[in-house]
């Protein structure tokens, strides 16, 4: 069904976009990866990609703090796929800090990854989205984008602004063949939160197991973390065309965190 689709996955050398970049590609989807890591690594997976799943795979190193190479980002997959039909976007970074303590610099580059570069992603790939009438707009937000957690001020802040986003894009493109969404997981094992669980246990004072838990899995119900596949699933399904009339919504998968 999504063969021959074009998507940039922001945040895809690791992680959840690395997952729905897997996802998209097993799903025939023509995918530009982007994120920071070692060449190498980088062009192994870029390749890997291309080889496994008979797609095209291109990799932008656009920075999602800077909003002329998000757009050049963009540009550049418009240029050598086409088009881009479903975004993504998943980069993400996180500090645990009280926000008295919270360094200026991190809450503002927190901001700009986690939601402001969204905003220029969707700028400047809505365009061509509606000149083909179709487009699928996928916003990796998190169960903080629904309710807090202490010490979280400007990931929560962010991933809250990034469901208010959600929803707007989808109000303004309503009547087209273009959806936007936003994927609230939980807690999910990824390098992002392998650190988290270490500046819980410095600013706890707790050593790492405790960490994992009392607090991490304290709020997921279900006691287990999120499976990365499990979030490329959801993001395939709303990528698909059957998913049109889901549009402006903020999809939980989180073990029941935010049914509490
Ligand atoms: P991760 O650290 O494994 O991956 C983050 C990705 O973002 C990497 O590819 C990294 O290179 C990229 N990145 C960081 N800064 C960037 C920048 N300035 N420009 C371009 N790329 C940049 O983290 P993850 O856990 O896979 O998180 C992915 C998304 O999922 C984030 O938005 C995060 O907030 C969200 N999320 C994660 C969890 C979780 O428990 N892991 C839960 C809910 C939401």
């Amino acid at each position: 069904m999504l063969k021959g689709r074009n998507a940039i996955i922001t945040g895809s050398t690791s992680g959840i976009g690395l997952g729905i970049a897997r996802g998209l590609a097993e799903a025939g989807v023509n995918v530009m990866i982007n994120g920071f890591g070692k060449p190498e690594d980088i062009e192994k997976e870029r390749a890997g990609l291309e080889s496994q799943f008979g797609v095209k795979a291109i990799y932008s190193a656009a920075d999602m703090t800077k909003p002329e190479e998000i757009a050049g980002m963009v540009a550049d997959c418009e240029a050598k796929l086409g088009s881009v039909d479903i975004l993504v976007n998943n980069a993400g970074i996180q500090l645990v800090s009280p926000i008295d303590e919270f360094p200026i610099a991190k809450f503002d580059q927190i901001v700009a990854i986690n939601m402001v570069s969204n905003f220029h992603a969707i700028r400047a790939a809505l365009p061509g989205m509606k000149k083909r009438n179709w487009g699928r707009i996928i916003n990796v937000a998190s169960a903080h984008g629904l309710v807090a957690s202490p010490y979280k001020s400007a990931y929560v802040a962010a991933k809250h602004g990034v469901v208010g986003m959600t929803k707007t894009v989808a109000l303004e493109v309503a009547e087209t063949h273009i959806t936007c969404n936003a994927i609230c997981p939980g807690f999910v094992r990824t390098p992002l939160v392998e650190a988290q669980i270490a500046d819980q246990a410095r600013v706890n004072n707790m050593p790492e197991d405790r960490v994992v838990r009392e607090i991490i899995l304290a709020s997921q119900p279900s006691k287990r973390f999120v499976e990365v596949e499990h979030i490329a699933a959801l993001a395939v399904f709303l990528a698909s065309d059957a998913a049109l009339s889901i549009t402006g919504t903020a999809v939980s998968i989180d073990g029941g965190w935010t049914a509490r």
